[in-house]
């Protein structure tokens, strides 16, 4: 594992290591194992991102579950661009299931209401949240999200499914952009 990377000319440096993510992910994923015995389980990726964080948490949950991923993205470069786009012609089934929405990071969380929104007009059951990564002092709603991995400082990330520009995905481990790098 790199201590440091560079991305489309910018540099980034280690900040979780993949012993500590896949430990993390373990224990989330018994906690979702508890919460959701004996239930009609959906764990729904947001694409590109969630990809990797969906196939090491699915494999930590003991229970049957069925997968489904949908489109959304509200970022260009390394800043958000306020507007939400979710692709509703890539919508898995999900009427009468009890859902969890399983994100790579909530920022500002305007991805993830929007999702809500749109999960609960197409008949789930209920409504969870997965996220890997949360940034609170970025977030600009005040429900609580039910299984957090790591709260991090609101500085931009990469790895383990985060991209700078399409590029970093595939790095794994979480590198943090340095702090002359803005
Ligand atoms: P939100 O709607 O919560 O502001 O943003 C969620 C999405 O923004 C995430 O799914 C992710 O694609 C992107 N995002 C937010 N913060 C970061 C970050 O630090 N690094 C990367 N690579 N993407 C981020």
């Amino acid at each position: 594992m790199k201590n440091e990377v560079t991305i489309h000319g910018k540099r980034f440096e280690i900040y979780l290591s993949q012993e500590e993510i896949s430990k993390r992910i373990q224990s989330m994923g018994e906690a979702i194992a508890k919460d959701f015995l004996n239930k009609n389980l959906i764990l729904i990726g947001v694409l590109n991102g969630a990809t990797v964080f969906l196939s090491d948490l699915i494999r930590a949950i003991d229970l049957p579950l069925e997968i489904g991923t949908i489109r959304a993205s509200s970022y260009i470069g390394v800043k958000s661009s306020g507007n939400v786009v979710v692709d509703r012609k890539s919508l898995p089934e999900i009427r009468d299931k009890h859902v969890i929405l399983v994100e790579d990071i909530v920022d500002t969380g305007r991805t993830l209401d929007e999702l809500q929104k749109v999960f609960m007009q197409m008949g789930a059951k209920s409504i969870a949240i997965a996220t890997l990564l949360h940034k609170p002092e970025a977030f600009e709603f005040n429900y609580p999200l039910n299984y957090v991995g790591f709260e991090i400082p609101n500085k931009f990330v990469v790895g383990f499914g985060l991209d700078y520009d399409e590029l970093g995905r595939n790095l794994p481990a979480i590198y943090q952009i340095r702090e002359h790098e803005y």
